[in-house]
This record gives structure tokens, C-alpha cells and sequence, in this order.
């Protein structure tokens, strides 16, 4: 049996804590590798490593840093089908899903090679007599990412990039579910150039978490994750003077208007509803046909689709629509959850309870599902259940389904398929959901734009990525300056107004 390590200081090192995670093979049921678990001793020493490392790092001019990313981003795509390869065995997604994986990430990578340019300062000449004021943007010190298993390449990077090239030190605390992209690319941010001690993945649970968050010399927490768990790390990272951004789950809406065009409208919800098995917080979850005729016109679209799709392990070929889910565990959770809508009265449309694939019996492997007539108070409405179960709820015009979406707890994403400009713009400007697609039925905004959600869906102030994550990552220091001839004659007691 495999054992994984933790890479601190630029090398591979091996847990101590005795504490192990067994890392399965989605498609197989297999556990393929045991997982350090590491303590909060083990966290700390890490802490402490990468803040000897830092001020080195921080005082190198951003240029050279950016250049870093610069050969990192060689380096990916060198190892592209390695890391996708890799990817799709611990997560289940396929390959081609994978690669998108890494893909985003790269292109969050890329904009941080733009780092010198974002983090030059503002300067005021002549403020007043001889006096000048600049801002500059410093680096924090320490930082820590923790991650989810649903995006193991994406997520890390869209942290550890933006942190890295500020000058920051990173902690990166990955999910237990699928840790080897995670070690595979601090092994490349090492050969990319970057100094042992900057990029350092802790592999563990809630203790290391809870490490990283009471340890002082943690400056800033970014976290993706299940909502209770980015509330908690929220409440205990601000509460002990960190900077924290958290994001959480979603339930992300389609409302389809009666004038859309169906065929379009149905083949993106397949898309969004399906791929990689319902587990992204972008997925499209509820689809919200506006009238009952739009609804059964869209149902009637949807089930050929879904009875279609190809659901098999990664090595099944290009053709696979998505794989198993990520664990055990996950599949009993959905599968328990569709039992909770049928007992609810939500009307089972498409029924996969019993579906098994041959030769991966014990794979966590979960067929597509198609709900009608979801109303709010059921679980299958109000939860997230991050499988591949579509909810259809039947709104009886755009008020209605616009007061959905904005009565969720959740706000990450939500789109609108219509041909009407008027009411795209009055659903774009209206909604209280952080990332809205117009025809478009997962707005990812790219790497030069923001991410985040609103309400449930994100606790902090900035956004991930983006403009956003170079504010996140570094602190103003504003300084006023002056070099008057005059300072020999004497202090001066009173607050000055500038002339
Ligand atoms: P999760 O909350 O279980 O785990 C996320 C991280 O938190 C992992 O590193 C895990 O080790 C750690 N963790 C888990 N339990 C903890 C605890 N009790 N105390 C401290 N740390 C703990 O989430 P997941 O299952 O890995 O990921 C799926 C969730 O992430 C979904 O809810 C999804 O919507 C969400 N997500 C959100 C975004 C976004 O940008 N909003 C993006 C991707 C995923």
C-alpha cells in the first residue's frame, strides 16, 4: 500500500502523528493509498518553516516571482495528462473533466504573472509642501488554503498563485479525498524555481485545520468547502485576528422562460446538471421552467438526453459523461436523499436507484436522477445533495421563479436561459447570487474576473481570484513623506491640513 507524504521545506516527509485516511479509487471502491493525518505538532513545524523562508521570498523582486509562475505554467502543461491521469483516479471525473481541472487553475497561474503590475502602489506627489504619499502592497507573511475534494488541481492553485506571488508563504491544506495532484504540484512550484519553505502541503483533518487557525503566525485562511465547515473556520479564524475568506455550498437555479430556445436550454442543463456527477458548487441543481407548458416541453427534452448518458470509470474512454462519486459515503448521502424526495412528493421522473455497472460493482457509481414538481419545503429543494440528481421546480411566471432563487439560503451562481434582453437585464440586476450566466449555465468567471458567492455561498469580503485575491493576499501600508529644509526648525504638535 502506497503511503503519501506531506512536502514541507521543499521536501517529501513522511507523518508522524501514527493518524491515517484510507484514499480510494472512486471507479473501483478500492483504497489505493494511506494518507498522513498530520498533528498539530506536525502543523506548526511547518508554520515555522515556512516563515523562516518567507521575508527571502517577499524581498525578491515580483518580477523574478512572476517569472516562477511563469515556468510553472510550462510545467503543467508538460505534465498535463500525468496530473489529469492522477486527478481522475483519486476523484473519479474524467479525464477530459480533469484536465479542465488543471486548466483553470493554469489560467489563474497565468494572471499572476501579471503580479508586478498589480501590486505596484499609488503615489501622490506634492501632497502638500514637500510632502509625497505612496501605498504599497505588502505580502502577509503566512498564509493557508484549505481545500475541497471536488476540484483538487483548480482550487489549490486559485489559493496558493495569487498568495505565492504577493510573496507570501502558503500552507496548503488539501481534502483528505484525493491529496496526490496537491503534492504533485508543489513538486512543480519546486522545480519551477520556487524556494523550499514557500509552498507546503499539510495533509490532514479538523487537527490540522484547527492548527493552522490558532497558530499566530498564520496571517490569512482562504477556504472552499461545505458550508457548516467554511462558517466554522470563518467564526474561529476571524475570532483569532486572522484575515478570512470562506466559501461554501450552493444550490444553483436555472430558470428557463418560456420563450428560450428548449433544445439549448435542455442540453445545458445535461451539461450542468450531470457532468462530473453533480459534484461542483457550480453545478445547476434546480432547473425552474416558467408554466407548466414550458416545464413538460422541457422535460420531454431532458429525458432522451439523460437516458443517453455514459456513466463509467475514467478509463472508459473520451465518451464518459461523468464517473462515480467520490466516496462511499457521498453515494449513500444522494441515494438517501432521493429516497427523502419520493417520500416528500416530488414526482421521480427518471429512476436510477438500482443502477450498477458491471465489473464496478463496488465503484460509487450513482446513476442520473430527474425530479418534477419539487416544491421548497422538501430536503431534496433546500439541501445541497451534489450528485446527479436534476430538481425540476415549476414556477408559475418570473416573479415566482425569480423569488426561488432569491429566497435560497444559497447564493453562489444561478443563470437564466430566455431571448428577452429586458428580462435577462432585470434578472441580472435584480438577483442576490454572486455569479449569474445569461444563456450560459455555469458562469465560472475567468481568471481575470472574480469568484464568489453570495448569501450562504461565501463569508468574507474579497472574492477568489482575480483582482480580488491580490487585495486578499497583501496589506496597504501608506506613507507620508517629507523632506522639507525646515524640520530643524522645530516639531510640529497639531494635526496638519494638507494646503
Ligand atoms: P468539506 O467542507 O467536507 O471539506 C473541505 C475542507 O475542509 C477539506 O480540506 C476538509 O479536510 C476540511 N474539513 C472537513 N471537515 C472539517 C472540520 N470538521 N473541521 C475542519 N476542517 C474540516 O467539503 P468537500 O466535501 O471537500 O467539498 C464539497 C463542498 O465544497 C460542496 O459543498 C461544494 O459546494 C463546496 N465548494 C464550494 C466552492 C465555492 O467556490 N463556493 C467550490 C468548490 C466546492
Amino acid at each position: 500500500m502506497q503511503e503519501l507524504t506531506h512536502f514541507i521545506g521543499g521536501k517529501h516527509v513522511k507523518g508522524t502523528s501514527g493518524r491515517f485516511a484510507d484514499v480510494f479509487n472512486p471507479a473501483t471502491g478500492e483504497v489505493q493509498a494511506k494518507l498522513p493525518l498530520a498533528s498539530v505538532a506536525e502543523t506548526d513545524a511547518a508554520v515555522a518553516n515556512a516563515a523562516a523562508a518567507q521575508p527571502a521570498w517577499a524581498a525578491t523582486n515580483p518580477q523574478r516571482r512572476a517569472r516562477v509562475l511563469m515556468e510553472f505554467v510550462r510545467l503543467l502543461n508538460r505534465d498535463m495528462d500525468k496530473l489529469a491521469e492522477a486527478l481522475s483516479r483519486e476523484h473519479g471525473k474524467t479525464v477530459p473533466d480533469a484536465r479542465g481541472d488543471v486548466q483553470r487553475g493554469l489560467e489563474v497561474v497565468e494572471f499572476c504573472i501579471g503580479a508586478p503590475h498589480l501590486l505596484k502602489g499609488e503615489y501622490t506627489d506634492s501632497a502638500g509642501p514637500g510632502i509625497d504619499m505612496y501605498s504599497m502592497r505588502q505580502a502577509l507573511g503566512v498564509v493557508a488554503g484549505i481545500t475541497p475534494f471536488n476540484f483538487p488541481a483548480m482550487i489549490p492553485m486559485w489559493k496558493f498563485a495569487p498568495a505565492i506571488a504577493c510573496g507570501n508563504a502558503f500552507i496548503l491544506k488539501p481534502s483528505e479525498r484525493d491529496p496526490s495532484v496537491p503534492l504533485m504540484l508543489a513538486e512543480l512550484m519546486l522545480e519551477a524555481g520556487l524556494p523550499e519553505g514557500i509552498l507546503n502541503v499539510v495533509n490532514g483533518d479538523k487537527e490540522a485545520v484547527d492548527a493552522i487557525l490558532d497558530n499566530g503566525t498564520v496571517q490569512a485562511v482562504g477556504f472552499v468547502g461545505s458550508t457548516p465547515i467554511a462558517q466554522y473556520i470563518y467564526a474561529r479564524g476571524c475570532a483569532n485576528g486572522k484575515r478570512v475568506q470562506c466559501f461554501g455550498g450552493a444550490k444553483n437555479h436555472m430558470i428557463v422562460m418560456p420563450d428560450a430556445d428548449m433544445d439549448q436550454a435542455a442540453d445545458a442543463l445535461i451539461g450542468a446538471g450531470y457532468g462530473a456527477a453533480g459534484e461542483r458548487c457550480m453545478a445547476i441543481s434546480v432547473a425552474v421552467p416558467v408554466g407548466d407548458q414550458t416545464a413538460d416541453a422541457l422535460i420531454e427534452k431532458l429525458v432522451p438526453r439523460i437516458e443517453k448518458l455514459k456513466i463509467a470509470p475514467y478509463t472508459g474512454g473520451e465518451d464518459v459523461d461523468y464517473g462515480p462519486l467520490v466516496t462511499a459515503e457521498a453515494k449513500s448521502r444522494v441515494l438517501g436523499l432521493i429516497e427523502s424526495g419520493i417520500e416528500q412528493g416530488a414526482e421521480l421522473v427518471i429512476d436510477n436507484r438500482d443502477f450498477s455497472l458491471q465489473g464496478y460493482e463496488d465503484g460509487f457509481f450513482v446513476g442520473p436522477h430527474l425530479f418534477d414538481r419539487v416544491t421548497r419545503e422538501m430536503d431534496i429543494y433546500k439541501q445541497e445533495i451534489f450528485g446527479p440528481v436534476l430538481s425540476t421546480v415549476r414556477a408559475e411566471n418570473y416573479e415566482d421563479a425569480l423569488a426561488h432563487a432569491m429566497d435560497h439560503e444559497y447564493g453562489n451562481g444561478t443563470a437564466i436561459f430566455t431571448r428577452d434582453g429586458d428580462t435577462a437585464r432585470d434578472f441580472a440586476n435584480r438577483i442576490n447570487i454572486g455569479m449569474v450566466g445569461i444563456n450560459v449555465p455555469i458562469p465560472v468567471p475567468l481568471a481575470y474576473h472574480t469568484f464568489g458567492g453570495w448569501k450562504k455561498s461565501g463569508f468574507g469580503d474579497l472574492n477568489q481570484h482575480g483582482p480580488d485575491a491580490f487585495r486578499f493576499y497583501t496589506r496597504t501600508k501608506t506613507v507620508t513623506s517629507r523632506w522639507p529644509s525646515g524640520l530643524k526648525e522645530g516639531g510640529e504638535f497639531h494635526f496638519k491640513q494638507m494646503d
